[in-house]
C-alpha cells in the first residue's frame, strides 16, 4: 500500500516561493569594482521571474541550457533562481579554464544563451561557439553594440536592458527529478566531467546544509560563498542561503585579505567559505596585524574544504573566536559529502584530534571505505581503502551527450550485493568506530615509496605545521631504487625573516624517517588550477616526473 501524504515536487521555484513569502526584506550585498552594490530578496525574486520570462521570449524550450561566465555577483545569483525554476538548465562554466576547455564544455551543453561578464569578452573571442547558440547577453557597463564585432553572426545584447523588458513568469510544474544545473568537476585529476544535478538533488542538498549537525546555516546567518558560484554550484550556498533566508554577501571576482574584510565588516558576515588557501592568507594578516580582529568580530564558522586542511589553519582562528569547520566534498556530490561535526558523548582530548577530520557524512548520505582486496575496511581509523559515497545528492552518472541516455561511462560506480549504487570517489581514507573519516590522499597522489605507501596530505599536514611554512604541497618522483619518492614544494610565509628552515630536520620525529622529502623546493607561489586548487600535475611537469 502507499503512503497517503503529498508528493509536493522539491524544485528550485519552490525556494523562490519561500523567498517572496517570508524573506523578500533579506538582503544580498555585493562588494563589486570597490563599490558595495546592494538588493533585498524580493528584488532578486523578481528579477529571477524576469529571467525566466526573458528565456521563454526569446523562444527556449524546457530544458534547454543557459551558460553562464560570471562571477559571484546578483546576476548569478538571478540565473541560479529563474533558469531553473523557469524549467531551463543552468551550466556555471569556469571562468578560469582556457578557451579550448570552455568551447569543448559549451560543445557538450549546447546552450541557447550565454550570459557573461564584460570581462570575460577578451576570452570569448577565442572560444569556438556553439552552433544553437541564440543570444550572448552581457553582464556590465560595456556597450554591447560596440562590442558585437567580436562575435560576428551571433546576437551580443545586455542582459540588464533583455530583463529590463521581460514580464515576470509564473513558474511552470516541473518534476523534480528534472535536469537542473550543470557543473564540470575541477579537472585536477583529468578530464573534466559533466555532473548533471536535478531540482530534488538540489533541493535537498541546501536542506541538509540547514541541519545543526551539518553547516547549521540558518535565517540568523549572513553567509559569504567566497568560493566561485561556478565550483559546485558555490558548494550550494546560494540555494541554502535562499531557502533559510540568511543574507548573503559576494565578493565578484576578489579573494584577498583586505577585501574579504571589507565585505566582512560592511554586511555583518557570519559564515564564510572557500578552499584552504584564501584562508591561509587571511590567517597570516590577521597574525601579522594586518587585519584588526576586531573588524571580523561578526565571523564565527568558516566551513573550509575542496582540498586537505592543515592542523594549522584548522585550529589557527580558534584564538581569533572563530570556528573552522573541516569538510569534504565533490563536484559529483554537490558537494557536501562529509562535515566535521562535535558527536555526543567524545572528550575534549577526543574532540581536538577529530575536528582534524572532515568527519561525518550528513544525515542522507552514506559512506563506505573499500581496501584494495575489494572488501569493507575495519573501522579502527588506520586501514586505508577507497571512500565511496551514495545518497540523493550524489551523482548516479556522468554526462555524456552522446549517450541516447546521456550516461556517461560506468567505470566510476559500482553496484554492491544488495543491489545499491556508490560513487567511486578515488581518495583514499579511513574511517573509525564512530563514523570519522579521515582523507588519506587521492589515489594518483599517493606516493609508494620501497613497497610502502607514503601519504602526500599528511606530509603536507605536517610541513604546514611549521611556523615558516604557508603551504606545502608534497609529488612523488621517481626512483630507481624505491620505485617513487617524495618531493616537497613549499611556500613560506611573507616576510619570512629567519634562514631557510631546516624542514627535513623538523620532519623526522613527526613522520617515520623513510617519509621525510629528498628534497624541499622553495617557491613564491604554488601553481593553483582552476578552483583555486594546488595544480599537481603542473609540479609533476615542474619536477619533469609527469
Ligand atoms: P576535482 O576532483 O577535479 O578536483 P572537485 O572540485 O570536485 O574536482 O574536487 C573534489 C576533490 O577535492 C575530492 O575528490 C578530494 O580529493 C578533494 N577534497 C575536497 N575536500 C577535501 C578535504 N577536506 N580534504 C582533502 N581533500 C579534499
Amino acid at each position: 500500500s502507499q503512503g497517503l501524504m503529498q508528493a509536493v515536487p522539491l524544485t528550485v521555484g519552490g525556494i523562490v516561493e519561500r523567498m517572496e513569502t517570508l524573506y523578500a526584506h533579506k538582503k544580498v550585498t555585493v562588494l563589486r569594482n570597490g563599490t558595495f552594490e546592494r538588493a533585498s530578496f524580493g528584488q532578486l525574486a523578481h528579477r529571477a521571474r524576469k529571467v525566466a520570462g526573458w528565456l521563454q521570449g526569446i523562444g527556449l524550450q524546457p530544458g534547454d541550457c543557459v551558460s553562464t561566465l560570471l562571477w559571484n555577483c546578483h546576476e548569478h545569483l538571478e540565473l541560479f533562481l529563474g533558469v531553473p525554476a523557469g524549467g531551463f538548465v543552468l551550466h556555471t562554466a569556469n571562468v578560469r579554464l582556457p578557451p579550448a576547455s570552455i568551447a569543448t564544455m559549451l560543445a557538450e551543453t549546447s546552450p541557447k544563451v550565454l550570459v557573461v561578464d564584460e570581462s570575460m569578452l577578451p576570452l570569448l573571442a577565442e572560444v569556438e561557439l556553439p552552433a544553437g547558440l541564440l543570444m550572448i547577453a552581457l553582464v556590465g557597463s560595456s556597450d554591447a553594440a560596440k562590442n558585437s564585432a567580436q562575435f560576428p553572426g551571433k546576437r551580443l545584447q545586455s542582459y540588464l536592458a533583455s530583463i529590463d523588458v521581460s514580464h515576470g513568469a509564473e513558474w511552470p510544474d516541473l518534476s523534480e527529478t528534472a535536469a537542473c544545473g550543470v557543473c564540470y568537476t575541477s579537472g585536477t585529476s583529468g578530464k573534466a566531467k559533466g555532473v548533471v544535478y536535478s531540482h530534488r538533488s538540489t533541493l535537498l542538498h541546501a536542506m541538509s546544509m540547514l541541519f545543526t549537525d551539518t553547516i547549521a546555516l540558518s535565517e540568523h546567518d549572513t553567509c559569504l560563498p567566497v568560493v566561485p558560484m561556478f565550483h559546485a554550484q558555490g558548494w550550494g550556498f546560494p540555494y541554502a542561503a535562499c531557502l533559510c533566508g540568511a543574507n548573503i554577501a559576494l565578493s565578484y571576482r576578489v579573494s584577498d585579505p583586505a577585501s574579504l574584510t571589507l565585505l566582512i565588516e560592511e554586511a555583518k558576515v557570519t559564515m564564510a567559505t572557500a578552499v584552504p588557501t584564501v584562508w591561509i592568507a587571511v590567517l597570516e594578516a590577521l597574525r601579522k596585524g594586518e587585519i584588526a580582529p576586531e573588524r571580523l568580530v561578526t565571523l564565527k564558522r568558516l566551513p573550509i574544504g575542496g582540498a586537505t586542511v592543515s592542523a594549522d589553519l584548522l585550529t589557527g582562528f580558534d584564538q581569533f573566536g572563530i570556528e573552522v569547520q573541516h569538510c569534504w566534498g565533490m563536484t559529483e556530490v554537490s558537494p557536501l559529502g562529509l562535515v566535521s561535526t562535535r558527536r555526543a558523548g567524545i572528550t575534549d582530548a577526543q574532540w581536538q584530534e577529530l575536528r582534524r577530520t572532515p568527519g561525518l557524512p550528513p544525515v542522507g548520505c552514506e559512506v563506505r571505505v573499500i581496501t584494495d582486496k575489494g572488501v569493507d575496511a575495519p573501522r579502527d581509523g588506520m586501514t586505508p581503502g577507497e571512500l565511496q559515497i551514495r545518497g540523493p545528492w550524489v551523482a548516479d552518472a556522468y554526462f555524456d551527450p552522446g549517450a541516447e541516455d546521456g550516461r556517461g561511462s560506468e567505470a566510476s560506480f559500482v553496484v554492491d550485493g544488495k543491489g545499491r549504487r556508490w560513487l567511486k570517489t578515488a581518495d583514499v581514507a579511513t574511517w573509525n568506530a564512530i563514523g570519522y573519516v579521515r582523507i588519506v590522499d587521492r589515489y594518483k597522489d599517493l606516493i609508494k615509496s620501497g613497497g610502502e605507501w607514503i601519504s602526500s596530505l599528511e606530509l603536507e599536514s605536517a610541513l604546514a605545521s611549521h611556523p615558516a611554512v604557508s603551504e606545502a604541497a608534497v609529488i612523488p618522483v621517481p626512483d630507481a631504487v624505491w620505485q617513487e619518492r617524495p618531493v616537497a614544494y613549499v611556500c613560506l610565509v611573507q616576510q619570512w625573516q629567519g634562514p631557510q628552515p631546516d624542514l627535513a630536520g623538523y620532519l623526522v620525529g613527526r613522520l617515520p624517517k623513510w617519509q621525510v622529502p629528498d628534497r624541499f623546493i622553495f617557491l613564491q607561489e604554488l601553481p593553483r588550477g582552476a578552483t583555486g586548487k594546488v595544480d599537481k600535475q603542473r609540479l609533476r611537469s615542474l619536477s619533469g616526473s609527469a
